[in-house]
């Protein structure tokens, strides 16, 4: 890496972290964007735009909001620029944009880049593909601070893509989120989703699987958002240099 990494949202919570822990690890911070106006940390070179922020790094590690994603993916891919994305809640049409910058460009997508969510996830698809879904359903319970703006987190959609994928089904099939008022029976092979909001809370997520004669539960809990920043600066070490191609947490932890 020659001309660093540049921070999208720099001046957000994780856009903060990320900043710290790039110049923390000796890396060279190519500087930021962010909304007008918003504070900047001190010291950080601000960029107009995604445009000449990409033509200034190597990778852009991005934690912003989800309506930015289209235009970032448009402008990395354009400018052929690494992309690091961390901002969750991505309707199909951004996903879509991701997928395209993504022939043209290494991008490391992660719901979550903390090493220990990770691992949940591969054991969460090994788990569904043991437990038999007439028998085992499985239900996914996250909670986060009162600002986070989309839910479920893209933590919680991450794990039941994780046991869609272990049982061969499509998440959007068998997915049940927000049950509220008379909804009925549970439906055969559902993976259902609740969503709690309050305080600080960084991030909790418990993946269960209930059966009539047992009840297996596996928990990750967050405690500082620090590790997502570090997770988020590997994958960026990782990712430079790298051939176009959609990459993930997975990837960059070898577990793939
Ligand atoms: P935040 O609101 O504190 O920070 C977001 C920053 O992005 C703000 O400073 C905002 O002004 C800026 N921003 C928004 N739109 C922009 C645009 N178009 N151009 C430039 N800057 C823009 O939020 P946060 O807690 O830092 O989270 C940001 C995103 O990252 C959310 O989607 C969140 O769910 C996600 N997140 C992902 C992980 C992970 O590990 N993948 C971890 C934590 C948060």
């Amino acid at each position: 890496m020659t001309r660093g990494i540049g921070i999208a949202g720099i001046a957000g919570r994780m856009g903060r972290l990320v900043a710290e822990e790039v110049r923390g690890a000796g890396l060279v911070l190519a500087g930021g964007i962010d909304r007008p106006g918003a504070a900047v940390p001190d010291g950080v070179r601000l960029f107009p735009d995604i445009a000449t922020l990409a033509a200034a790094a190597d990778v852009v590690v991005d934690f912003t909001h989800a309506g930015a994603v289209a235009a970032h993916a448009a402008a990395l891919a354009a400018a052929g620029t690494a992309w690091v994305l961390g901002t969750t809640g991505l309707a199909a049409a951004d996903q879509d944009a991701v997928a395209r910058a993504a022939r043209r460009i290494a991008v490391v997508q992660s719901p979550n880049f903390s090493p220990g969510v990770n691992l949940v996830l591969a054991l969460a698809e090994r788990m569904a593909a043991a437990l038999p879904s007439e028998t085992y359903d499985a239900e996914i319970v996250e909670m986060h601070h009162r600002q986070k703006v989309d839910a479920p987190s893209g933590t919680a959609l991450g794990l039941g893509q994780a046991v869609a994928r272990g049982r061969g089904v499509a998440l959007e099939v068998v997915r049940d989120s927000g049950r509220d008022g008379h909804t009925g029976p549970r439906r055969p092979g559902a993976i259902g989703f609740a969503a709690l909001r309050g305080g600080q809370i960084v991030g909790e997520h418990t993946l269960i699987f209930a059966a009539a004669g047992e009840q297996i539960a596996v928990t990750h809990r967050a405690f500082d958002r620090r590790v997502f920043a570090t997770g988020a600066i590997r994958a960026a070490a990782w990712v430079a240099g790298r051939p176009p191609g959609h990459y993930g947490m997975a990837d960059v932890l070898g577990m793939r």
